[in-house]
C-alpha cells in the first residue's frame, strides 16, 4: 500500500482552506495535539489481539463465494472456511462488519450460534471440537457494503464512461468489512477460491489463477479464481469492469494486463516496465513467489494495492507519483512508482508477511527499499543511493516504527521512508555487498509463505551476520530519534567520539574522514579518540550510507 502522498496534501490542502475560512490565529483558542498512542478501545482489542478463540484454530482453507449487484448495490453469499483446532474449545472468532446480516452458519447441516460485538462474530458450537481436527463451517451473509478508508473498502464506482467499476482495497479496516473471516495478521489460509457471481456484461478479476466462468442462465456469470499460496485476507479482492486484457510472457509465467477498453493502448508502453522490475526482483530474491498464480496488473480509479498476484494500478500510466517526481531528487521519473512499490510487495508484504500490523515496516519498509534495489538494478548504482537518500525529506521521527501489538494500530509513515533508510543503513554496516545480498536473499527465502516478526527478522541478521545488530534495529525502529554521532575536535590532532542513542549498548561501525577514503570507526555510547590531520570542517561522515544525525564540537 502507499497510504501517505495524496493524504499528506489533503492535510495540506485543508491546512489551506482553514487557513482562508477562519479568523486569525490569536483569536483561536489552541487545539490540543492528538495523542500520539491513544489508549486502545475495547473494539481495538477484539480486532488486534491474537485472543483464546483465534489462537485456539489454525486457517486452512477459504471459498468466498459471493454475488455483487451492481445495481441494488449488494452483495450476499458464503465463505466456506475450514480450520484444524490447536486446542479442545467450543468457540472460535470470526469478524464481519455490523451492517450485514449473518443468514446462516452451518456446520454440515447443524445451524451454529453467534455472538456479535462491534466488528467482531462469536461462533459456538454444540460440541466439543477437538484439537488436531479439521472442520469447514458454510457462514452465510448479505448487505450493502459501506465504502469508507482512503481506497474506499468496497466500493460501487462507475468508470469514466458511466459503466459500473467495483473494486475493493480495505488493508486499513480489514477484509471484514466486505466478507467474513478470521480478519487478523497472524494466521493465513494455505489456498483459497474465489467465486464472483456478476452480471454478464461485466468481467472479475481477482486474487490467484483463473479457472474459467460459468453462466448462471439468470443474466449473471460466475467467475472462479484459485489461490495456490498463503494470502493476507485484505489482499484477497474483486475488480469488477468493463476490463479487456492482454498477455506478455515473463519466461514460462504468463503475467496478464487488465485495463478499461479505452486506456488499453496507453497501458502497453508503461506496462511493458513490470517485466523489467520483476527481473529485479528475481535477481535479488529469486523466483517470483506466486508463480502458478502468475502476476496480473489491473487498472483501478485509487492509486494501488498490493493485491497477491493481482496487483491494482491508478498512476495515470505515468511515470514517477501521480506524475510527480516522488523523492524530488531526478530519479523517480525515470519508472512507474506504482508498478515497481505495489507489486515489491509480492515480495515483502505478501510472500513475507508481518504477524501484526505493528511490524508492517517489514511490508512497507522493505517494499521501499525493493524500490531502491530497482534503480540500483536498472539504473546503477549512484541514482539508489540518490534515490534513497530523497526519502530523507519525508522522514518525521515523531513515534517509533513499531507500534504497539495486539490492538491493529497501523505504524506511523515512517515505516516506509525511515525504513528504506534504516535497510540501506544495515547493508552499510553490513560493508560487503556480496554478503548483503546473499543474507536479504536468503532472508527472503527462508520466511516466504510465513507471518512473522521483527524479531525473527532480527535473529535472522544476527545469525547470518555474526553480529548482534540487536541494538541497532532497536534504535531505528523502537525509538523515536535517530543515533546520533557526537564528534569532539577540543583537542587540536585528535576527534573524540561516541553514539548519542536511546539504546542500551549502541555499537554502530560508521565511515568517517573523507569521502572516497574513509575509515571506519566503531563507535559506542562511551567516548573513544583517535588521531586525525583533518580538522572539524573537513572530517565528514558518510551519512548517505548512514542515516544517523552527527554533531560537532
Ligand atoms: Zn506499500
Amino acid at each position: 500500500m502507499l497510504n501517505l502522498a495524496f493524504s499528506l496534501l489533503i492535510v495540506l490542502a485543508q491546512a489551506q482552506t482553514q487557513g482562508q475560512a477562519q479568523p486569525p490565529a490569536r483569536t483561536q483558542a489552541p487545539r490540543p495535539a492528538p495523542p500520539i498512542n491513544p489508549p486502545p478501545t475495547h473494539a481495538d482489542v477484539l480486532r488486534g489481539e491474537y485472543g483464546r478463540y483465534r489462537a485456539n484454530n489454525d486457517l486452512l482453507y477459504y471459498h468466498l463465494d459471493i454475488r455483487v449487484d451492481p445495481q441494488k448495490k449488494w452483495i450476499g453469499g458464503k465463505n466456506t472456511i475450514r480450520f484444524k483446532m490447536l486446542k479442545d474449545d467450543t468457540r472460535i472468532q470470526l469478524d464481519l462488519f455490523p451492517q450485514y446480516t449473518i443468514d446462516r452458519i452451518l456446520l454440515g447441516q447443524t445451524p451454529l450460534a453467534f455472538y456479535r460485538e462491534a466488528n467482531t462474530v462469536l461462533v459456538d458450537f454444540p460440541q466439543m471440537l477437538k484439537t488436531g481436527q479439521t472442520y469447514d463451517i458454510d457462514f452465510y451473509y448479505s448487505g450493502a457494503p459501506i465504502a469508507s478508508g482512503r481506497f474506499g473498502g468496497f466500493t460501487f464506482g462507475q468508470d469514466p464512461m458511466g459503466r459500473p467499476w467495483i473494486y475493493t482495497a480495505c488493508e486499513g479496516q480489514g477484509a471484514a468489512s466486505w466478507w467474513p473471516n478470521k480478519d487478523q495478521w497472524r494466521d493465513e489460509v494455505e489456498n483459497m477460491d474465489i467465486s464472483v457471481s456478476i452480471p454478464s456484461t461485466l468481467v472479475d478479476v481477482s486474487n490467484g489463477k483463473f479457472i474459467g466462468k460459468t453462466d448462471l442462465g439468470d443474466g449473471y456469470t460466475r467467475w472462479d479464481w484459485k489461490v495456490q499460496y498463503p494470502i493476507n485476507n485484505y489482499s484477497v479482492s474483486v475488480n469488477i469492469g468493463q476490463y479487456v486484457h492482454y498477455t506478455e510472457m515473463l519466461g514460462d509465467m504468463p503475467m496478464d494486463f487488465f485495463t478499461l477498453p479505452e486506456d488499453q493502448e496507453k497501458a502497453r508502453p508503461q506496462f511493458a516496465q513490470a517485466s523489467g522490475m520483476l527481473k529485479a526482483y528475481e535477481k535479488y530474491f529469486g523466483e517470483y513467489p506466486f508463480k502458478k498464480d502468475g502476476y496480473k496488473l489491473i487498472q483501478v480509479p485509487y492509486t494501488g494495492m498490493e493485491h497477491q498476484s493481482a496487483v491494482t494500478y491508478g498512476n495515470g500510466f505515468r511515470n514517477g507519483y501521480g506524475g510527480r517526481d516522488w523523492t524530488g531528487v531526478g530519479v523517480s521519473p525515470k519508472f512507474d512508482f506504482i508498478v515497481v512499490h505495489e507489486s515489491a510487495h509480492e515480495y515483502f508484504g505478501n510472500a513475507v508477511s508481518a504477524a501484526d500490523v505493528s511490524d508492517m515496516w517489514i511490508h512497507e519498509g522493505w517494499g521501499t527499499y525493493l524500490e531502491s534495489l530497482y534503480v540500483e538494478y536498472t539504473f546503477g548504482y549512484d541514482e539508489m543511493l540518490k534515490y534513497t537518500n530523497g526519502y530523507k525529506t519525508k522522514v518525521q521521527n515523531r513515534v517509533p516504527i513499531i507500534s504497539p501489538r495486539g490492538i491493529h494500530r497501523e505504524p506511523p509513515q515512517d515505516m516506509y521512508f525511515k525504513g528504506t533508510l534504516f535497510i540501506n543503513t544495515l547493508r552499510s554496516i553490513v560493508n560487503d555487498d556480496a554478503k548483503w545480498f546473499r543474507v536479504i536473499h536468503d532472508m527472503f527465502q527462508k520466511f516466504k509463505y510465513q507471518n512473522i516478526l521483527t524479531e525473527d527478522m532480527i535473529a535472522f541478521f544476527n545469525a547470518q551476520t555474526g553480529r548482534d545488530l540487536t541494538p541497532i534495529f532497536n534504535q531505528y525502529l523502537r525509538h523515536t530519534a535517530l543515533p546520533a554521532l557526537e564528534l569532539d575536535f577540543a583537542t587540536a590532532g585528535t576527534v573524540k567520539y561516541r553514539w548519542k542513542a536511546d539504546e542500551a549498548g549502541f555499537n554502530m561501525p560508521i565511515k568517517v574522514g573523507k569521502a572516497g577514503a574513509w575509515q571506519i570507526i566503531q563507535p559506542t555510547t562511551e567516548w573513544k579518540s583517535m588521531p586525525t590531520s583533518l580538522g572539524k570542517d573537513q572530517f565528514e561522515v558518510a551519512t548517505d550510507l548512514y542515516y544517523v544525525n552527527v554533531s560537532k564540537s
